[in-house]
C-alpha cells in the first residue's frame, strides 16, 4: 500500500475577517492510499499555518513540506514516517505548528492502519483496558455568577461527576464565582479550575492559591505560563489541589523537562497537537515514570475525542479526560456519530478506524479554499 495524496482541509464557520472563537475553525487532514483506504486526522491549531506546513515545497533537507515526504510511502510504517516528518521539518518545526500538522497526519495513519488490519486502534496499541472512561466537562463562559451556577447544576444533573471552571481574572468577582459554584455543587463534588496561564507570574498565582485553598479544588490548571517550570514547582507546595498543565507543549522533548522540572500532578497533552497517537504514548511513558497522570486536553473536533479515547483505552492508568462542550457546528455537526457522554462517562467503541461518519456536505460548505 502506498500513500497517493495528503490533503489539508481548513474549516471555518465564521467569516475570515471576523473574530473566531475556540472550536469555530478546524484543521483536518486526509491521507489517501492506492488501495482506496483514506485516513482522517485533525489538529487544534491555526489551520492556515498547519496547511502551509503540509503543502510547503522543499527548501532544504531540514525544511521539507510534510506532503512531499509522504507521497509514495507505506502508510503502515507509522513510526518511521513520524521520524521522517519530524527530522525533515526541524528548521521550521520541532515544536508548535509543524508538530500540530504531524499530529493530524499521525492520527490519519493510525486510522488507515486500523482499516487495513480490520481491528480497532486500541487493539493495535496493545489492547483495551476499559470499556468506558470518566470525563469532566468545562463550563462555558456565562454572563453572571448565577448563570454559571445554573449551567453547572444542569450539567451535574446530566450526569457529570466533575466540572472545570475557567477563572481568568484575579478579582473578588472571580473568587466569589468559585465560592458560589462550590456552594451550589456541594462540598464533595469534584471541581477544578483552568487559568489559561493568565495569572502570569508566580507571585500572582501564589496569592490566588491562598484565596482559593478553602474551596477544595481537585486541580488548578495552567496557573503560570507554560515555560515557567520553576513557578509550577514552587506552587505545588502551596496547595492541597493537584496542579495541571501541558496543553501548549509538544513531543517528549518538551514534556520531559516539564514533567521533571515543573513536577505537575496532571499532564494534559492534546493528542492533536503533542505529536499524535504515536507521541502521546511516549509522553505517557515519561509521565508514568514520574508518578504523573495523563488527562488529555480536548476542546475542538469529534476527531480529537475519538483519537483520545482509543489511546486512553489502551493504557493501564489513563481513566479520565476532558469532554468538549463546544456549541460550534464543527463539534456538533461535523460527525453524525460523535462519541456521546452518558452518566459522566464515554464508552470506548470497538470501531474500525476512528469510526466517524463525517458529513461531506458540511465539509464542502465550510471549507476555506
Ligand atoms: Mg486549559
Amino acid at each position: 500500500m502506498k500513500i497517493t495524496d495528503v490533503k489539508p482541509i481548513h474549516l471555518r464557520t465564521t467569516p475570515m475577517d471576523q473574530p473566531c472563537e475556540w472550536g469555530y475553525d478546524a484543521f483536518l487532514v486526509r491521507v489517501y492510499t492506492d488501495e482506496g483506504i483514506v485516513g482522517t486526522g485533525a489538529s487544534d491549531t491555526n489551520p492556515e499555518v498547519a496547511k502551509a506546513c503540509v503543502m510547503a515545497a522543499e527548501s532544504n533537507f531540514f525544511s521539507v513540506g510534510l506532503r512531499k515526504l509522504l507521497i509514495g510511502e507505506n502508510p503502515l510504517e507509522i513510526q518511521r514516517l513520524w521520524d521522517k516528518m519530524y527530522f525533515s521539518s526541524t528548521y521550521y518545526g520541532r515544536k508548535s505548528a509543524a508538530v500540530h500538522a504531524i499530529s493530524a497526519i499521525d492520527i490519519a495513519l493510525w486510522d488507515i492502519a486500523s482499516q487495513y488490519y480490520k481491528v480497532p486502534i486500541h487493539t493495535l496499541l496493545g489492547g483495551k483496558y476499559r470499556d468506558k472512561i470518566r470525563v469532566y466537562a468545562t463550563l462555558p463562559d456565562m454572563d453572571s455568577i448565577e448563570a454559571t451556577c445554573d449551567k453547572a447544576i444542569e450539567m451535574k444533573e446530566k450526569g457529570f461527576t466533575s466540572l472545570k471552571l475557567g477563572i481568568y481574572g484575579d478579582t473578588e468577582y472571580d473568587i466569589r464565582k468559585v465560592a458560589k459554584l462550590r456552594e451550589c455543587l456541594g462540598d464533595q463534588f469534584e471541581l477544578e479550575i483552568d487559568n489559561c496561564s493568565k495569572w502570569r507570574t508566580f507571585g500572582k498565582a501564589a496569592s490566588m492559591f491562598r484565596k482559593l485553598e478553602q474551596f477544595n479544588l481537585n486541580f488548578i490548571e495552567e496557573p503560570v505560563i507554560a515555560d515557567d517550570f520553576n513557578g509550577y514547582k514552587k506552587l505545588s507546595s502551596m496547595t492541597g489541589a493537584m496542579i495541571a498543565g501541558g496543553e501548549n507543549l509538544t513531543t517528549r522533548y518538551e514534556f520531559k523537562p516539564f514533567i521533571e522540572q515543573a513536577e505537575p500532578d496532571i499532564v494534559q497533552p492534546d493528542i492533536t497537537r503533542c505529536g499524535g497517537i504515536s507521541e502521546i504514548r511516549r509522553i505517557h511513558d515519561i509521565a508514568q515514570l514520574h508518578g504523573c497522570k495523563i488527562v488529555p486536553h480536548d476542546w475542538s473536533t469529534p476527531i480529537l475525542i475519538s483519537a483520545a479515547v482509543q489511546f486512553l483505552a489502551a493504557t493501564d492508568d489513563c481513566d479520565f479526560f476532558e469532554y468538549c462542550m463546544s456549541e460550534s457546528p464543527i463539534f456538533t455537526e461535523l460527525a453524525a456519530n460523535k462519541l456521546p457522554y452518558k452518566d459522566g462517562y464515554v464508552e470506548v467503541p470497538d470501531c474500525i478506524g476512528l469510526g466517524l461518519e463525517l458529513d461531506e456536505d458540511f465539509i464542502r460548505r465550510y471549507e476555506v479554499k
